[in-house]
């Protein structure tokens, strides 16, 4: 095994600017524009994964306050449907520049509870400001039509309104982007919401509860519910039949449980799950360029990322060259806790997640993979793992078909076009993936060919609240952002209109 990155036995404790950002955010559920307790003063624990340290307690729902919150949003959809695009523009605008002026604020309490270095954090706050601002534009621009129906007689008035009431999930790698990227579109559509975010990262959620508060969104219209008891307080909620949709950002698992759920009642859904994206380097790319995409694809929030480049593909002639130029630049990556200047490389989430990312790398090397770098996890405290690159990885081994959630990179030799795209196919997601060449042909082909919602042609990143971003296959149902995002939150309606 090579050298891996040292990582620090143990965090520091909270400085005095940690504690006062921790300290600002509420504590408390939102529902119905008040900041409640939950049921019997219930609290769950925010965990640093940098140092195992608790930060805070924030309420733990029950099913009764997640009812509470869910008839919050139903009584106050049909006056927030009445309200004007521009109202809720502005609303959304408001909160956009919010988030922009406590940017340094929001990156920290995010880093805290989440773990990614703060520069990554403060990419993650303008990247989901960005969907406040993409979905004030998109509030004026609902559409409709009117057209004459093919036999003459009557005229058809065809008009989007919004869908209702939504349940909003959201994970905990990007804790606020995934909440912005939904709640923007609903409010530019005029849907009111109950949000819960993962029990992991609820601070991020109720700083922004908080800024939307602030920014004039009506009392009822956002509401946020935190809790440890996902099943028992949402499931009542998805069936109550008071919800007219649900958006989950997560595990393709738990996906499938919800949209079973959902059949019940018959709910809208958008579903954004997992994947296992192939990153594809040709013969022909510039082997730079695609190294930096790859360490990009791989490494933005330390490999926790749906989009992560889950299994790269090099072409056989290039492989060696390829392995050791990305070995020497992971290896240059500073682990660490994300405060601390320099940090590159954050904490894993918690324990779980380390011992997965561990036990995937010894079933690769037991198939054979070799360790360029890393391959280990950190000593000491926090959630750490060594950045990692594995060549010689089996089509068999369990990180081809698992999502790594991780910084590991699994290289895999390949000799032909048909057959990196059957191997690119060759599993149940669909989400994005990634393709390195210099042939204009090669790239068509490819791109049209691979089974994915996304991809990301010489580039590392595909995600921008302006782009449809969704997958296929068990990647999920729908598209988020992009001018298709609101539509989401809009149902169609048809008003035929006799004209004799
Ligand atoms: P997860 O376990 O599916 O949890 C996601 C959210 O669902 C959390 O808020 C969780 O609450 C909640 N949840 C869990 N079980 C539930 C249930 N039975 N009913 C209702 N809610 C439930 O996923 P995760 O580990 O947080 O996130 C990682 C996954 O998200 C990965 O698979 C990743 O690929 C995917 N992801 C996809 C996208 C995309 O756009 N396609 C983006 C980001 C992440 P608790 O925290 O309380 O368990």
């Amino acid at each position: 095994m090579s050298t891996s990155t040292p990582v620090p036995a143990s965090g520091p404790t909270l400085t005095e600017r940690e504690r006062h950002v921790v300290d600002a955010v509420p504590k408390q559920l939102l529902v119905g524009g008040s900041w409640v307790d939950a049921e019997g003063g219930a609290t769950l624990d925010v965990v640093d994964p940098a140092t195992g340290a608790v930060l805070c307690a924030v309420a733990d729902a029950s099913p009764a306050d997640g009812r509470a919150a869910l008839e919050a949003a139903a009584s106050a959809q049909a006056s927030f449907a009445r309200t004007t695009p521009r109202a809720r523009a502005d609303i959304l605008m408001r909160a956009y520049e919010l988030l922009h002026e406590r940017i340094e604020e929001l990156a920290l309490l995010m880093t805290l509870e989440m773990g990614k270095p703060v520069a990554e954090a403060r990419g993650e706050i303008a990247y989901a400001a960005e969907f406040l601002r993409h979905f004030a534009g998109e509030a004026l621009r609902i559409d409709g039509g009117f057209q004459t129906a093919p036999g003459g007689g009557a005229r058809f008035l065809v008009t989007k309104q919004p869908v209702g009431p939504c349940l909003l999930i959201t994970p905990w790698n990007f804790p606020m982007a995934m909440g912005t990227r939904k709640i923007g579109p609903a409010i530019a559509a005029g849907c009111t919401s109950v949000i819960k975010p993962a029990h992991q990262t609820p601070l991020s959620m109720l700083a922004l509860g908080g800024i939307l508060v602030e920014a004039g969104v009506p009392d009822g219209v956002v509401n946020v519910v935190t809790c440890t008891r996902a099943n028992e307080v949402m499931e009542p909620l998805v069936r109550s039949g008071l919800a007219r949709k649900l958006s989950f950002t997560g595990s393709t698992r738990v996906g499938k449980i919800l949209l079973e759920q959902c059949a019940e009642k018959v709910l809208r859904t958008s579903m954004e799950l997992g994947g296992n994206a192939p990153f594809i380097v040709f013969e022909d790319a510039d082997l730079g360029e695609a190294v930096t995409g790859a360490l990009a694809a791989k490494m933005r929030n330390m490999g926790e990322a749906c989009t992560a480049a889950n299994r790269i593909y090099v072409h056989e002639s290039v492989i060696d060259e390829f392995g050791a130029l990305l070995a020497e630049r992971m290896a240059e990556l500073t682990v660490g806790r994300g405060t601390e200047d320099g940090v590159t490389v954050g904490p894993l989430i918690d324990e779980a997640a380390q011992h997965k990312v561990s036990e995937l790398v010894a079933d690769a090397v037991s198939l054979g993979a070799t360790v360029l770098t890393g391959g280990e996890p950190g000593a000491g405290a926090g959630y750490f793992y060594a950045p990692t690159v594995l060549t010689g990885v089996s089509r068999r081994a369990r990180m081809a078909d698992e999502e790594i959630f991780g910084p590991v990179a699994p290289l895999t030799a390949f000799s032909t076009e048909d057959e990196v795209i059957a191997a690119a196919n060759d599993t149940p997601y669909g989400l994005v993936a990634y393709v390195y060449t210099n042939d204009l042909r090669r790239a068509l082909r490819v791109g049209e060919a691979i089974e994915t919602g996304m991809v990301g042609l010489n580039q590392g990143v595909v995600s921008n609240p302006a782009a449809p971003f969704g997958g296929v296959k068990e990647s999920g149902l729908g598209r988020e952002g992009g001018s298709v995002g609101i539509d989401e939150f809009l149902e169609v309606k048809y008003i035929g209109i006799a004209m004799g």
